[in-house]
């Protein structure tokens, strides 16, 4: 028996269509491990991504939801395209329901019921930080991980533990990709920063001290922000050895809350997801941490670490088995969906 999921992503400036194909002999063996939330096999057969991006400045909710509707019809034909199948031979639509930014998330609702509604299939909403763990669990030989999910809105410690979802760790104020989109606009390099800041920071010396901040399980990087923009406002310092220092204070915070959700859930992968995993230096900081503690590190590659429908497509076919069907009614976005509610 096969199972096709075609899912969309929005949550923030990606648009994603995802084709994602599960594959199993027994269906009710397939049931089972979904509940159990065992490893399942699967394909994903398309990964289309569509991002919205700015020469400087940040994203404008309402700019990147148009740049959505725009590509939203080109990417699903290129997804069904690239996958050889048709609409017809679509099982489920799956759409990000939360969290996310209200005018993005709305476009990827509006597409994924408009679809479920005209070539009458099931619609699943699905929650888009888990799906970071899962779409790792199907592309890695991780079973059971702790997952790293560090994005430009979202910073959370998570794993699956004691039959549910939950958040071991995360930000009290903002996700560390924006912080770093934050001060890249202010030095004027654009948005996205990271990989940029990932550039300069290759090129730092000196490590300047900046705050460290770690409370309990938890981390914020509100201060930081603010104490490196007074840093680079006083011309005493270069963008260089900021950008070195901002990561190197800002990943080991980051790799100390992994390292305690791994001593505290007795687990043995970490998995690293969200687009400032595609950081070199934070992968070899966790790679370190984990060889330390005779634990295994899972990266993903780039395609499925950032935003993508791949991951979405891959969820609602594990929702979809454990009987998640979102009716039309019930289909509005959840802006703030923490990944523990689910
Ligand atoms: P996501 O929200 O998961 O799509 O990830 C987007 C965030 O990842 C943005 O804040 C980017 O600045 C950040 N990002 C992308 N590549 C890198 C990199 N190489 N280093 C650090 N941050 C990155
Ligand atoms: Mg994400």
């Amino acid at each position: 028996m096969k199972l096709t999921c075609l899912g969309i992503e929005s949550t923030a400036h990606t648009f994603g269509i995802g084709i994602a194909q599960a594959r199993f002999t027994d269906s009710r063996a397939a049931v089972i491990a979904a509940k159990q939330n065992a490893k399942l096999n699967g394909e994903i057969l398309a990964n289309v991504i569509k991002q919205f991006t700015t020469k400087s400045g940040g994203i404008i909710p309402a700019e990147a939801a148009d740049h959505h509707v725009d590509v939203c019809d080109v990417a699903i034909a290129e997804a069904l395209s690239a996958a050889k199948i048709a609409m017809r031979d679509i099982d489920i639509v799956s759409f990000s329901q939360g969290p996310g930014i209200g005018h993005c998330l709305r476009v990827g609702a509006a597409a994924a019921r408009t679809l479920s509604l005209v070539h009458k299939k099931p619609l699943v909403g699905v929650n888009h930080c888990i799906s970071h763990l899962e779409i790792g669990k199907l592309l890695t030989a991780a079973t059971d991980p702790v997952l790293l999910y560090v994005s430009g809105a979202n910073t959370q410690v998570i794993a699956f533990e004691a039959g549910k979802y939950r958040i071991f760790g995360e930000t009290l104020d903002m996700g560390v990709g924006n912080m770093l989109d934050q001060f890249a606009r202010q030095i004027g390099i654009g948005f996205p920063g990271g990989p940029q800041i990932m550039k300069l920071a290759a090129a730092g010396k000196n490590y300047i001290e900046l705050p460290y901040v770690v409370k309990g399980m938890d981390v914020s990087f509100g201060g930081i922000l603010t104490n490196i923009r007074r840093k680079f406002d006083s011309r005493n310092y270069g963008k260089e050895d900021l950008c070195y220092s901002l990561q190197e204070t800002v990943f080991a915070m980051l790799v100390e809350v992994a390292e305690r959700a791994l001593a505290h859930t007795g687990k043995s992968e970490l998995l690293l997801g969200g687009g400032v995993a595609c950081n070199t230096r934070l992968q070899e900081m966790c790679r370190i941490m984990c060889r330390e503690r005779g634990a295994r590190l899972y990266v993903p590659e780039k395609q499925f670490l950032v935003d993508n429908g791949a991951q979405i497509s891959w969820l609602g076919i594990l929702e979809y088995l454990k009987g998640t069907r979102t009716a039309v009614e019930n289909s509005a976005i959840l802006p703030y969906w923490r990944t523990d509610e689910v």
